[in-house]
């Protein structure tokens, strides 16, 4: 068991420090008041274009890619890759100065994994140079679909195309205005058995039939430029060169794709919890209420104490999940996978909640990154799956294990 980073990483580390310090954080201001100002509605921050040129040139591109996609790929391990992810977490938008952002990571690496040569470069070649963006179309509102295959969009062959017909809502980023593609999941062996009916397709988002019906918020927020959209699918017709990997292997693909996805997700929330855990504890250090300073109090530093084992916790876990995902495989490494999705946004929510209400009415702005950091892993409790379902597959999982064992 080796718990350093090799050499190659820490050297990653640090110039992803330095670019963070010299082109992120100062401008963190700035991007925010621009997408929060209805005047910029769905328009991109002006600086990102010269950021993500910035942040190619230096090598810091794409660092999300397994090894084993070769020619695509920078070489990195998940592991290797777990602290950088940290670092970009801290600051949530800048995984795209690194084109390393959802939806479009796992999208890459659905196309890189499953997509035809042709398929990979005409869309997955664009996503990879930063060109374009990406949205997975997955969730119904009609249906539960934390049970995707309750997923009832149709996909159904007609000549040389595939027809699709039905709703989607809860789709992030499909207002940016580089979103070109949409990954959709949906049925087309209507007859198979529940999990080999679903497919996933490329569909070109400006597709005939292809309708936003609204903007979504996110506790108040229209997470420009990206959002969340509920769309409708009429009659919309696309080729059949467009399925990927061929009909009824959509969970497949989505196993495939949210593995490693939920992951990011979490190395991300980790280097939110560690910065709201940073930031709170330079406020407490100056701030002083009667007659003491706050960080003088018990409560308040049992507060840091626990924030800090349980940042720690999570982060070692991250580390197992992604360690076996390298050495064995997204479908081996499920269980870790499950439990710290599971553990991560919830220990990050947690954390960001002491450093806000530490911040007294400060803590509730947008003064600091902190309630952000607090609704960005709320939502993350949902978002890939509920904290319930990992649950209940996990504990299914462990109980028949530990049954098989024998009793000592
Ligand atoms: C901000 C945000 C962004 C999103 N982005 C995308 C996106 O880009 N693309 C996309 O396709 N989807 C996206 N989603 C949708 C998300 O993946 C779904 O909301 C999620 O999978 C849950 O599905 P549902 O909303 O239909 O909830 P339901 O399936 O109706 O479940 C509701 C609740 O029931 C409970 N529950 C479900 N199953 C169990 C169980 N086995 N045991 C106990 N309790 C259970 C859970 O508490 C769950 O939250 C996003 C959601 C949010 C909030």
């Amino acid at each position: 068991m080796q718990f350093e980073h090799t050499d190659k990483v820490k050297a990653l580390i640090a110039r992803l420090e330095a670019f963070m310090d010299a082109h992120i954080y100062p401008n963190e201001d700035a991007y925010h008041h621009f997408v929060h100002d209805p005047a910029n509605l769905w328009q991109e921050w002006p600086g990102m274009e010269d950021l993500k040129a910035k942040a190619r040139a230096e090598g810091l591109w794409n660092l999300f890619l397994p090894h084993e996609y070769g020619e695509f790929s920078p070489g990195l391990t998940n592991l290797e890759y777990a602290p950088l992810a940290e670092i970009m977490g801290r600051v949530p938008w800048s995984s795209q100065v690194f084109n390393c952002s959802a939806p479009d990571t796992g999208n890459m690496e659905v196309l890189a994994k499953y997509g035809s040569p042709e398929q990979q470069a005409q869309w997955l070649t664009p996503l990879l140079n930063g060109e374009i963006r990406s949205a997975y179309v997955m969730t119904e509102p009609q249906v539960a679909s934390s049970d995707a295959t309750n997923l009832e969009l149709t996909i159904l062959p007609d000549g040389d195309d595939y027809v699709l017909n039905g709703r989607k809502w809860w789709i992030s980023g499909a207002m940016h205005p580089r979103c070109d593609l949409f990954l959709v999941m949906g049925k087309t062996l209507l007859d198979n058995p529940r999990h080999a009916q679903h497919s996933t397709i490329i569909v070109p988002r400006s597709t005939p039939g292809v309708t936003i019906v609204r903007n979504q918020t996110v506790f108040g927020s229209m997470n420009s430029p990206g959002g969340e959209c509920e769309l409708k699918f009429e009659n919309v017709r696309v080729p059949k060169s467009n399925l990927i990997l061929g009909e009824g292997r959509g969970f497949e693909i989505a196993q495939g794709r949210l593995g490693p996805g939920r992951i990011h997700h979490c190395m991300r929330s980790i280097g939110q919890a560690q910065r709201a855990l940073e930031i709170m504890a330079r406020r407490v250090e100056n701030r002083v209420a009667f007659g003491k300073k706050l960080s003088d109090q018990s409560s308040i530093r049992q507060d840091v104490a626990r924030s800090y084992c349980e940042i720690e916790m999570a982060r070692l876990l991250t580390f197992k999940a992604a360690d076996q995902m390298d050495r064995y495989g997204n479908k081996v490494a499920k269980d870790l996978i499950a439990a710290i999705k599971v553990v991560a946004p919830q220990m990050a929510q947690t954390i960001a909640d002491r450093a806000l209400q530490a911040h007294g009415g400060m803590g509730v702005s947008d003064d600091t990154p902190i309630a952000y950091f607090f609704t960005l892993n709320r939502y993350l409790r949902i978002a890939d799956g509920p904290d319930e379902v990992h649950m209940s597959q996990l504990g299914k999982q462990k109980i028949r294990e530990y049954n098989q064992q024998n009793a000592r």
